[in-house]
């Protein structure tokens, strides 16, 4: 059969339905998926070894000549053994594998195998048990005696499988063309795109394995600091209006409130204030962890473009959370006297009064509302604005340059664009937004307001798990509520479906069965997401279970515990923004790390929780702990996602930063580089910006 880029898994080789469908649980659906789904880690069984000179507990290779098979029940555990010999010039040693009873009919007396695997010392003599075994052909090998690719993998698909399909597709990446222009392959003094291909997945040495995994990083970080590179230039080209600063008018406002903004407040209000008075679109990233008070240092912004008679929005990822701001706002500019109005899919309001769509698109259109707060709703096509001056997007980092030229202007001129602030919890160290970003303008409140009660954080071992449910049971009984977060373990489990369904069960049925307990996955749709979040509001249930993976960023003043399964699953800044979810009223709060890693690196990462006076701490901490096998990455952090790059590799993202700028400077619109210019297409539908 002929293959192609774009011939379907299931039409190679050994894929029947059931390897098919595991295979898309991956996203591997075509030839070409396979190629750019890179290991995250590579065995070393490229020494193979004299049997003579075994040691105990090294991982090696040894090829010999089988000299003799045989299974065996195993009278302990009533499991099948399958006993080999295997001898080179040197000496033989014992083989074992545990039920694999199909393996003597694979191998057989007299063939010559590679083995790798660890070496065991049982009692008397060295042996090798389970280790990997491939017959030695004349071509390459793929398991064994190299640098052995490992994949991360759902339940039932099995490593050699991956290898194998891989290995048949992999010729292939012949005929993808290099997108990266060769200037930049000589200046970074980088290996060509199908060497990078071939080496990653099989590597002929660790130096050809450490240049391919360097271009393909650097070929992630360019792509993607060329398309900042492009929003940068694409924003610069437009204009806003410039919102004149209302001082007295500001100066009551903050006198009225019912605290006194903390410092980093006051400094972030002003630094927002100062952009909105330029015709220069603002372009504005507000950091501030969970109850830092953002809010309102964007309602001092959303004050002064009203009193200009210009518009704001305020969008919002989820329709509870859009309420919330809603309300919050509406008591904030009481004093204003314009109109504010919310729009989500299942609710519209103008100054707390239901009214019809209609009506809001109407007067969005006019200008009568001053204020529109919202979810992705307020930027469909059919919503008109007269004057937007200003856009405010709270944790949503898909919102782009595109996304900000769909909220369309009456004013008649196409190159006006809001000004743009958006806000989120996640602290990117400042050296980390700066390499990412280049100058990206960047307020961050580091200061909490004095009066929050600091959370009780508190390492469970194992054995205090009971006494831990029984303080859960207290909290319900004097009526506060608590969330439960699990961690995905499966890699196919990527809704977190699973995760939290056995969780929800567990308490369900063994742990609190007298108590309401609501589960909350990536799998519900946002309809159903959005009712079992407002029914835990409005404490319908004593426990909420979730997965990191849903959002759970509404403020439910009533919870008072946040416990966390798996704690040693997420990074640090993650933890941070979970425990961020309690401690948001008068209660005092408590945040229980659940993990069954007891190793002390563990511990010890867990106890900066504890310990870390803000989440830029804990971020920076993050950076240096996160090793290369943390395969569950920077997913849901708020952090740029890349496949294989890391937010520690700060050299190549410098060069990638200096690559990006040439290419720029040279063909602005990346005319001279139809290759590329065709990969930032597809590029731009991967990942999301801002
Ligand atoms: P976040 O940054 O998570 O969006 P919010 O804006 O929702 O935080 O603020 C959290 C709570 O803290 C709100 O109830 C708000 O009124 C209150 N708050 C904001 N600033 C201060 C302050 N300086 N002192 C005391 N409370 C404040
Ligand atoms: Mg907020």
């Amino acid at each position: 059969m002929n293959l192609d880029l774009t011939t379907p898994v299931s039409a190679l080789g050994r894929v029947g339905k059931t390897t098919a469908s595991r295979l898309k649980k991956l996203n591997l659906e075509i030839a070409a998926d396979l190629i750019f789904y890179y290991p995250f880690r590579w065995q070393d069984f490229s020494q193979i070894s004299e049997i003579a000179k075994l040691q105990p507990a090294e991982a090696i290779t040894v090829k010999g000549k089988i000299q003799l098979i045989r299974n065996r029940r195993s009278p302990v555990k009533r499991r099948i053994l399958t006993e080999g010999l295997i001898t080179d010039q040197t000496g033989s040693v014992k083989v074992i594998w545990f039920n694999q009873p199909f393996l003597t009919k694979i191998l057989k007396p007299g063939d010559e195998v590679y083995l790798s695997g660890k070496v065991d010392f049982d009692r008397y003599t060295l042996q090798l048990i389970n280790p990997v075994y491939e017959k030695v052909k004349t071509e390459a090998t793929i398991h064994t005696a190299r640098l052995v690719p490992i994949y991360s993998l759902t339940s039932n698909l099995t490593q050699k499988q991956l290898r194998f399909l891989i290995k048949t597709v992999l010729p292939l990446s012949q005929k993808i063309p290099d997108w990266l222009p060769k200037n930049l392959v000589t200046k970074f003094k980088l290996i060509g795109l199908n060497q990078a291909l071939a080496e990653i997945h099989f590597p002929s040495s660790h130096k050809l394995l450490n240049e391919a995994a360097r271009r393909l990083k650097f070929d992630e970080l360019f792509l993607f600091e060329l398309q900042v590179i492009l929003t940068r230039v694409e924003v610069n080209l437009s204009q806003a209006w410039p919102i004149k600063f209302f001082e007295k008018e500001t100066k009551n406002f903050v006198a009225d409130l019912a605290f006194t903004l903390t410092n980093d407040q006051k400094k972030a209000a002003w630094q927002i204030l100062s952009d909105l008075q330029k015709n220069q679109p603002m372009n504005r990233l507000l950091e501030g962890e969970v109850g830092s008070g953002k809010t309102v240092v964007a309602a001092m912004a959303i004050l002064n473009v009203a009193l200009s008679g210009k518009q704001s929005v305020l969008m919002a990822p989820t329709e509870i959370l859009a309420r919330q701001h809603y309300q919050s706002l509406v008591k904030l500019l009481q004093n204003l006297k314009v109109k504010t109005a919310l729009l989500t899919r299942s609710q519209r309001l103008i100054d707390n009064e239901a009214v019809s769509k209609n009506n809001i698109l109407k007067q969005l259109k006019s200008g009568e509302i001053a204020i529109a707060i919202g979810t992705h709703a307020l930027i469909q096509d059919e919503v008109e604005f007269k004057n937007l001056a200003l856009a405010v997007v709270d944790e949503q980092h898909r919102f782009g340059v595109n996304q900000r030229k769909n909220l369309k202007q009456q004013s008649g001129q196409f190159n006006y664009i809001p000004h743009l602030l958006s806000m989120t919890a996640t602290p990117i160290p400042r050296s980390l937004a700066l390499a990412l970003y280049g100058d990206l303008d960047l307020s961050i409140i580091k200061e909490m307001p004095k009066e929050r009660k600091k959370i009780i954080t508190k390492i469970v071992d194992a054995c205090d798990r009971t006494k831990a449910y029984d303080f859960i049971s207290d909290q319900i009984k004097i009526g506060r509520q608590v969330f439960v977060i699990c961690p995905l373990i499966d890699p196919s489990d990527k809704l977190g479906v699973k995760a939290a369904t056995e969780e929800y069960d567990k308490l369900k049925k063994e742990i609190f069965p007298n108590l309401n307990i609501a589960l909350l996955h990536g799998k519900l749709k946002a309809e159903a997401k959005e009712k079992i979040m407002a029914g835990f509001l409005a404490k319908e249930s004593d426990i909420l279970v979730a997965t990191s993976v849903v959002e759970v960023g509404v403020d439910v003043p009533n919870a008072s515990v946040m416990l966390i399964e798996g704690a040693d699953r997420f990074g640090l800044s993650q933890l941070h923004q979970f425990r961020g979810r309690v401690g948001r009223s008068i209660y005092q709060s408590y945040c229980l790390l659940f993990t069954d890693n007891q190793g002390q690196k563990t511990k010890a990462r867990l106890q900066a929780l504890v310990a870390a006076k803000d989440g830029f701490e804990l971020a920076e901490l993050d950076l240096k702990f996160r090793g290369p096998g943390e395969i569950y990455g920077t997913a849901q952090s708020g952090y740029p996602e890349f496949k294989i790059a890391q937010l520690t590799d700060s050299e190549i993202i410098k060069e990638a930063k200096e690559a990006a700028e040439i290419i720029i400077k040279e063909s602005p619109d990346l005319k001279n580089y139809p290759i590329l210019k065709n990969k930032m297409e597809g590029f731009i539908k991967t990942i999301h910006l801002e």
